[in-house]
This record gives structure tokens, sequence and C-alpha cells, in this order.
């Protein structure tokens, strides 16, 4: 596991915590919407950061910062590593937040039985009929996120789920699956597609604001909250 991003204060990556954000390199889908694709297509190319130098920080703002994000890439590709790197940081006295593709239930499983972790958000890519167009991968089996999404559902977690909406990939129809899917669900959040200089296939545009309020009414039936984020 490397890490190959670190930003060392945030607001905005850990919903009201102040905290620090760390990149893992590498990922197992292909999201054409990703906004990082230097971390999933050429991990090998990004500097890695020593664990030490991170964890040497983070002691020095334990007493400032509230947690850390721990993102990526997909963090739970490398489950060992990435349950020691937790550890150390829980030892410090800080709160963990994960963003996961929800591709290793089992991982999740065990950080949420062992009390190391305090939060997760897990990316609904798209109706489990579409998945593989929003992530790069076709034909892809979903039973796995499925598992996560099904554990997230009656675990003891906080957790959101959360989509970049992409105007070429979803339509009301993908939205009501996703809702009737993801039905009972805490938190959802539906994430206006943002074009950047490191997209993984570039030429995607956003669905307007009216129709991202839309998509969100179509979802109050089945999710207690439904917000859309990043909408100017
Ligand atoms: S959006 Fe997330 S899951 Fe998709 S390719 Fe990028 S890092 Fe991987």
């Amino acid at each position: 596991m490397r890490i190959q991003g670190f930003n060392k204060t945030t607001l905005l990556d850990y919903p009201k915590h102040l905290a620090s954000t760390i990149f893992i390199g590498g990922c197992n889908m292909r999201c054409p919407f990703c906004h990082n694709s230097s971390l999933v297509l050429h991990p090998e190319a990004v500097p890695a950061i020593p664990v030490d130098d991170v964890l040497s920080h983070l002691n020095k703002r334990k007493n400032v910062l509230d947690g850390v994000c721990i993102t990526g890439g997909e963090p739970t590709l490398f489950a060992d590593e990435l349950t020691q790197l937790i550890k150390s940081i829980k030892d410090l006295g800080l709160k963990i937040k994960l963003d996961t593709n929800g591709t290793n239930p089992a991982l999740l499983k065990n950080l949420v039985d062992n009390k190391l972790i305090d939060y997760i958000a897990l990316d609904i890519k798209n109706s489990r009929e579409n998945y593989g167009l929003s992530i790069g991968i076709k034909n892809y089996n979903t039973n796995k996120v499925n598992e996560s999404v099904k554990y997230l559902l009656t675990s003891p977690i906080e957790y959101e789920f959360r989509t970049t909406i992409v105007k070429e990939h979803h339509t009301s129809r993908d939205i009501l699956s996703i809702g009737q899917w993801i039905k009972g669900a805490n938190s959802y959040y539906l994430q206006s597609y943002k074009d950047s200089e490191d997209i993984i296939s570039p030429g995607l545009h956003s669905h307007s604001k009216d129709t991202l309020e839309t998509f969100a009414q179509l979802l109050a039936p089945y999710i207690n909250k439904v917000e859309l984020r990043g909408v100017d």
C-alpha cells in the first residue's frame, strides 16, 4: 500500500470534522468520471509519502484535528496494511472516516467489529443494471458492493451513500432503481459531476440543478435524508 497524497487540513472530506486526508494509490475500478486518474491508472508514477512522515505529522496535530479521512484510489484493496495504518491513527485518539467503493465487505465488517472506524462513505456508482457503465468494467457483478450496502443498512456504524451524478450515465430510471436498492438508508448524497484535469475519460457533463432536484424528490420515499452536493 502506498500513500500518494496527504492533505494536512480539510473541512470538506469528513462531515463536521476538522480532518487530514490520506490518499491511497491503486483501484479496482475505472470510473470514467474519476478525478484521481493518476492515482488509479499510474500509481507507480506518483511518489509515495512515508507512513512514518504522515503519522509524525498527525501526532503533532492530534490535539487540533478531530479525525482522518482515508480515501483513494481504493484503500480496501490493502486490507492488512490499511488496518495497521488505521490502528496507528486510532492510537493517537483520532477518528477515522473511510471512503470506499464497497468491494471489500469483509474488511468493512472487520473494521467495524473491532471498533477501528467511525464513519464510512460508500460510493453507489449507478443502478445495479448499469453499474458497469459507471465503473468502466463491462458486465460487472455487483454482489460484493451489494453485500457492503446491505451490511451498512443494518450495522451500527455511521455511514453515507453517495453517487457522482453524470449526465451520460444517470437517468431517472437509474435513480429510482438506486432508491429501491438502498431503501431505508439514513443519508444519501447526489454529487454533481465536476470536470477537472485529472479525469479518466474527459468529455462528460453534469445534469442541471433542476434535474438533480427532481432526482432527489424521486428518492424521498426511500431514504431518510437526500441532499445535493457540489451544486452551484
Ligand atoms: S472514482 Fe473511486 S472507485 Fe472509481 S476509479 Fe476513481 S478511485 Fe476508483
